[in-house]
């Protein structure tokens, strides 16, 4: 398989002017169902944006409206400020100005590379768009498949075509629906890095959709996080990642030790120590939510007591359950540098409340 890298560094994707893409308390039921509930937020121009929730939250639904494939049950959506879909107006998905590449692809079985890519241009005449569709498969390192077809190529190869197609008719916007989520790993970290030059260098505002926190961490400029169809958090990586909104958006980004506690003194008072307690009031019954990289042993008789339950080595890292007294559940630590304790051994737990998050029970 030829990679992106391999296509000559002076093709470069034609740059667009992007484009404000808006949704203003949008809405979107099927019957009693209510897969998307009052979304408002704004994609800023050749803004990268990564829509982020698990299954069923409403992600693809969310695209398929910005799309035009979709019409809202409520609400409006704005591009660069002119209302496209609402109460006022609706514009036809073909005149969008907006790309769109599917989860599967949806490269047509019977036309070759280049009929694919070239698929969107029927308003020019047939040698520009050829040449267009020849410069964005060049682009994206195909020049030498542009007779192939869809049954012939990888993954990574069809990925790329159906990238090069939503390119060529060079949209103000792009929408992605779990464009990477077909590849295997290794082929999914160097087809998203990129993807993502390419979307840099088009300028095109882009709306990603996964359900991988890390990959939308990757991609992304801001992220949006959803869930049963609402968005509960929009930010950078490092926002969303030190402050997320609630403990379920915590647990999205990152594996937890959860531990209960009630508010004493102002602290957050837990079997394993107390936590600054994020303004929740005395009394107050709350969970300390303790990232397993922000537990390190020590020798015991310093720190909290504790004995090591099992140690499991993972090449980069090593996961460690820990018993602690009043526990009912192990502490998960992950640890990136050697560590002198096998299983058995007592330990002092030393937990850098920097890590640690506070949020009020239920
Ligand atoms: P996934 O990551 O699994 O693709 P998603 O976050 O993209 O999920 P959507 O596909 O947008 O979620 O679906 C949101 C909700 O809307 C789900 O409950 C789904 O069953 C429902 N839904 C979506 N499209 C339709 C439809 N055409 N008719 C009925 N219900 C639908």
């Amino acid at each position: 398989m030829a990679d992106f890298q391999n296509a000559s560094p002076r093709i470069r994707a034609s740059a667009v002017i992007p484009a404000t893409l808006s949704f203003e308390g949008v809405g979107k039921s099927f019957g009693d169902i209510h897969a998307i509930e009052d979304v408002t937020f704004t994609a800023e121009a050749g803004e990268v944006i990564g829509l982020l929730g698990p299954s069923g939250c409403g992600k693809s639904t969310l695209l398929r409206l910005a799309s035009g494939i979709e019409e809202p049950t409520r609400g409006r959506i704005l591009l660069d400020g002119r209302e496209i879909s609402g109460p006022n107006a609706f514009v036809p998905p073909e005149r969008r100005g907006v790309g769109l590449v599917f989860q599967d692809y949806a490269l047509f079985p019977h036309l070759d590379v280049m009929g694919n890519a070239a698929f969107g241009l029927s308003n020019l005449d047939s040698r520009t768009a050829l040449a267009a569709a020849d410069n964005a498969l060049r682009r994206v390192g195909l020049g030498h498949r542009l007779r192939a077809m869809p049954g012939d190529l990888s993954g990574g190869e069809q990925q790329r075509v159906a990238l090069a197609r939503a390119i060529v008719p060079r949209p103000r916007v792009l929408l992605m629906d779990e464009p990477f989520s077909n590849l295997d790993k290794r082929m999914r970290d160097t087809v998203r890095e990129e993807t993502v030059a390419l979307l840099r260098e088009t300028g095109a505002t882009a709306l990603i959709v996964t359900h991988d926190p890390e990959e939308a961490m990757r991609i992304a400029d801001r992220i949006v996080l959803m869930r049963t169809g609402r968005v509960v958090q929009v930010g950078d990586a490092r926002a969303i990642y030190h402050q997320p909104v609630d403990l379920e958006a915590a647990r999205f980004f990152c594996d937890l030790n959860e531990v209960q506690g009630i508010v004493r003194n102002g602290g957050l008072t837990t079997p394993v120590g107390t936590f600054p307690a994020n303004g929740l009031a005395e009394g107050c019954l709350g969970i300390a939510a303790i990232r397993p990289q922000s537990i390190r042993l020590r020798a015991p008789g310093f720190c909290l007591p504790g004995r090591v339950l099992e140690r499991r080595f993972l090449g980069e890292l090593e996961l460690f359950d820990l018993a602690v007294q009043g526990l009912d559940a192990p502490l998960r630590m992950r640890a990136r540098e050697s560590v002198p304790f096998q299983p058995g051994a007592d330990v002092g737990i030393e937990i850098d409340p920097r890590e640690v998050l506070v949020f009020a029970t239920g």
